[in-house]
């Protein structure tokens, strides 16, 4: 416990609440984290439970039967009315951290056994993967899982389950684009896209997944000669994120790009007469990559039982509406409909592939992208 309270202390980036407090009160909390001793701060902020330990570093039988602890990568804003209404609904205390996928799964694998962690929620495949190969999550058997969750967007071993969906789509410029140029993401590769693509960087796991996908379809030769092309075809260097990307077609520095659906959303929010259309690409073959955000149980949870249940319910109708419609992602339940923002972007055919390959085929993509020159 010593050596968990003072990772936390030191851990500069790492932001950690519980539900049921306002923001401001959080940030205060998180300041007086790291200035004090964790004994101190078991006083002033009781529900921290990770701290809230017996003398002998067991929970309390209270704690255990309360509190939930939830290491994120997803935004503190896009869980917290979550949490709050199962706390409201079930009196279950979450605790929850949030920090970047990576930094989350290297903490797990610190913490071995004694982590406090029940459950990681994060986003892409490909840290979902990293997370199961590591043998830093469980699996859980659920009926309610499976029946409100399809068998494509769960791990094969039930160690996570996707909790929203996204698609990697094509944003285009509707000034410099004509109808029917756009086809599929192998064609962006062609003549005809020189010095008129903007993409992100290699180094996303969204980019990887995606890469990750070509290869499970078209094989790795194929899918080489694509990305070859694509590089060939960059106006500019890829940049940090998918709006900067969008932003760039914007501006007139290239006229096509890929992103996550949500970042065209948000963008379209605050630009709502921005020159940007969505294209399903891939609608005649197997369709347009999709991915998720997904949960799971962790191998140490000490409340297992617990998380499955929080799991259980963030799978149900009305988590599933809110969580999707938070980001403006597709609800991975698949009776649930989207929001109508969302809606009125089009139905397409999505890529039927196990989301888990992406996964699996992640490293190869990473290799085949830094041979094709994809920074
Ligand atoms: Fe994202």
């Amino acid at each position: 416990m010593a050596s968990y309270c003072s990772a936390l202390i030191t851990a500069p980036d790492t932001r950690m609440w519980t539900t049921a407090v306002d923001e401001d009160t959080m940030k205060k909390n998180l300041l007086l984290f790291k200035k004090l001793i964790c004994g101190a701060l078991i006083a002033g902020t009781a529900f921290i439970t990770g701290c809230g330990m017996g003398g002998d570093g067991s929970a309390t039988q209270a704690d255990q039967a309360t509190t939930i602890t939830v290491y994120s990568s997803r935004k503190e804003h896009l869980l917290k009315p979550l949490f709050d209404q199962y706390t409201a609904e079930t009196g279950v205390q979450i605790r929850y951290i949030t920090d970047k996928a990576g930094a989350l799964i290297q903490r797990l694998r610190a913490e071995g056994a004694t982590t406090p962690a029940d459950m990681l929620i994060t986003v892409d495949v490909g840290n979902l993967w990293q997370a199961t190969e590591l043998g830093l999550l469980q699996p859980t058997e659920s009926t309610t899982l499976d029946a409100n969750i399809p068998a494509e967007l769960r791990e094969s071993e039930n160690r996570w389950v996707g909790l929203s969906v996204r698609a990697r789509t094509m944003v285009y410029s509707t000034d410099r684009v004509t109808e029917g140029e756009l086809t599929t993401y192998e064609a962006l590769a062609a003549d005809t896209w020189s010095d008129r693509l903007c993409l992100r960087t290699s180094k996303k796991v969204y980019n990887q997944s995606l890469v990750a996908s070509m290869i499970d379809t078209l094989g790795a030769e194929q899918t080489e000669t694509v990305v070859r092309g694509w590089v060939d075809n960059l106006a500019t260097a890829p940049f940090s994120n998918d709006t900067k990307a969008m932003e760039a077609v914007m501006a007139g520095q290239c006229d096509v790009t890929i992103v996550n659906t949500y970042y065209f959303g948000r963008l379209k929010k605050k630009q709502p007469d921005a020159a940007l259309a969505l294209f399903w690409p891939n609608q005649a073959d197997r369709g347009v990559h999709i991915n998720v955000s997904g949960g799971g149980i962790t191998k140490h949870a000490k409340q297992p039982e617990a998380a499955r249940k929080l799991l259980e319910w963030l799978s149900s109708p009305e988590a599933q509406r809110k969580l999707a419609e938070n980001n403006q992602e597709y609800p991975a339940n698949g009776g649930v409909k989207p929001s109508a923002e969302v809606a009125s972007w089009g139905e397409f055919k999505a890529d039927a592939m196990h989301v888990e390959a992406a996964g699996r085929l992640q490293a190869e993509a990473v290799k085949l992208m830094d041979r094709a020159g994809y920074l």
